[in-house]
Order: structure tokens, then C-alpha cells, then sequence
């Protein structure tokens, strides 16, 4: 039996997370907590490597974030469905990790499976909560009591609903994302990040500058809810208005 998990980050191809949420992650582990990352596909029909070197990848990069678990829902690349077959496979992972928190990719993206991934696991974070949907003996219901979507690199006119500062975990995300070689070494696009022309470091980079500059940090991580924030202090309330 696996330990559950506090934090739960679910995405459609190995280095996705990396992208989106890896200083989050980092900062989260780094604070004590179970981090886990559920990747949907093995990445096959990725244009550069193999399924096989991602996955060595992805280890080295999970290793070098810091997080408790790695696993790999083996569902087909860029044939994402939100089907009944991926949302049981989906609720089974949930219903063995017990996060707290669950981070989606946010519900529009370039990659269609960018978007099911992230319909996907918000319907398998209901359905896990479900008694009666596809019960298994030894196994109990769960319900995450949050869902995130990160945010990152998206240009909807979607304000963030809260940025992570992770400036002190900055360098591992860009070390995380560096174990990607067979993706990113000379890359000029990745995942949401439209190409500029500039190296995809350089420009991961400049975008976590800015959400950083949003919080008056040296470098952030943006995310979205559904749910207000609730504040109990306004006096404790951060980022300078003027
Ligand atoms: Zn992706």
C-alpha cells in the first residue's frame, strides 16, 4: 500500500509539470510535505526521444524536485480522452494517494491533451469521492479537498488567483527541467510556451520573472482557482498596492 500523498500535481506528459508547478512542487517537498506527480501518458508520440529515455528523465527530474512519488497512468499520447476507462484509472490513483491538494493544467492549451488532462482530473477528483462509482474491494472513497490549475505561460485574460513565490526553489525547477535534455536542450518551444525565438531556459526564465513581478518576488508560479480566497487578516495582506 502506497502512503498517501498532501500534494497531488496530474498532467498529460512527463515534463509538464516541470513547466508549469516544478518550483511549487520543490517548495512544497522542501517544507516537509508528500509531494506526488501522476503523469497521464509515456510521452510516445513526442517528436524528439523515446517513451523509454522520458522515463529516465522524469525520474532524474522527480529526484531532483524532491517529491515523494512518480507515477504514470499509461493512458495513450494525444489520444487524451475523458472517457469512463480514463476516469476509473484516474479515481483508482486518487483513491491510493489521498492528496489534499490537486494541480490541473489549466483547462485551455495548446496540446488538446493539455485541456482533457485537465477535465479529466477534475471529474476523477469528484468521482473518487463517489462510494458506489466503480467500488474495489480494500479501497476507500476520496475526495481532494482542493483542486489548482497552474497557470503558467497561458495568455488568457485570466488573472492568477494567487502566485507561489518560488524564488528559493527556482534554481531546482530550472535543474528539473534541465533532466529533459532529449526535449529542451535547443528548443525554442515547449508544452504552452509559444516559441520567441529565444532558448526555452531563457524564456522560462523571463515568464517566472514576471509572475515573481507580479507578487514584487524575484521569481513565481501562477495559479487559478474556482474558489474565492478566504483572508482572515487584511493587515497580513502582501504585495504592495502603490
Ligand atoms: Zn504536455
Amino acid at each position: 500500500m502506497t502512503q498517501p500523498v498532501d500534494v497531488l500535481a496530474i498532467a498529460a506528459h512527463r515534463d509538464d509539470v516541470e513547466l508549469t508547478c516544478g518550483g511549487t512542487l520543490a517548495k512544497a517537498a522542501k517544507a516537509g510535505q508528500r509531494v506526488g506527480i501522476l503523469d497521464l501518458t509515456q510521452g510516445e508520440m513526442g517528436t524528439r526521444g523515446s517513451a523509454e529515455l522520458r522515463a529516465a528523465e522524469a525520474e532524474r527530474a522527480a529526484k531532483t524536485l524532491g517529491v515523494t512519488l512518480r507515477k504514470n497512468a499509461g493512458l495513450e499520447d494525444a489520444h487524451l480522452a475523458n472517457d469512463d476507462a480514463s476516469r476509473i484509472a484516474i479515481v483508482r490513483m486518487l483513491r491510493e494517494l489521498r492528496p489534499r491538494v490537486v494541480i490541473l493544467p489549466f483547462p485551455v492549451g495548446r496540446h488538446p491533451d493539455h485541456r482533457i488532462a485537465s477535465e479529466l482530473g477534475r471529474d476523477a477528483c469528484y468521482l473518487a469521492g463517489l462510494a458506489k462509482y466503480a467500488p474495489t474491494a480494500g479501497e476507500e472513497p476520496h475526495r481532494p479537498f482542493k483542486i489548482l490549475y497552474a497557470l503558467a505561460y497561458r495568455e488568457d485574460p485570466v488573472k492568477p488567483t494567487f502566485v507561489v513565490d518560488i524564488s528559493d526553489t527556482f534554481e531546482t525547477k530550472m535543474a528539473a527541467i534541465g533532466c529533459y535534455a532529449s526535449q529542451f536542450d535547443g528548443a525554442r518551444a515547449a508544452g504552452e510556451i509559444f516559441p520567441t525565438g529565444q532558448d526555452l531556459y531563457e524564456l522560462i526564465r523571463v515568464q517566472s520573472a514576471h509572475y515573481g513581478s507580479l507578487i514584487r518576488k524575484p521569481y513565481g508560479e501562477p495559479f487559478f482557482t474556482h474558489e474565492t480566497v478566504a483572508i482572515d487578516d487584511v493587515l497580513a495582506l502582501g504585495v504592495q498596492s502603490l
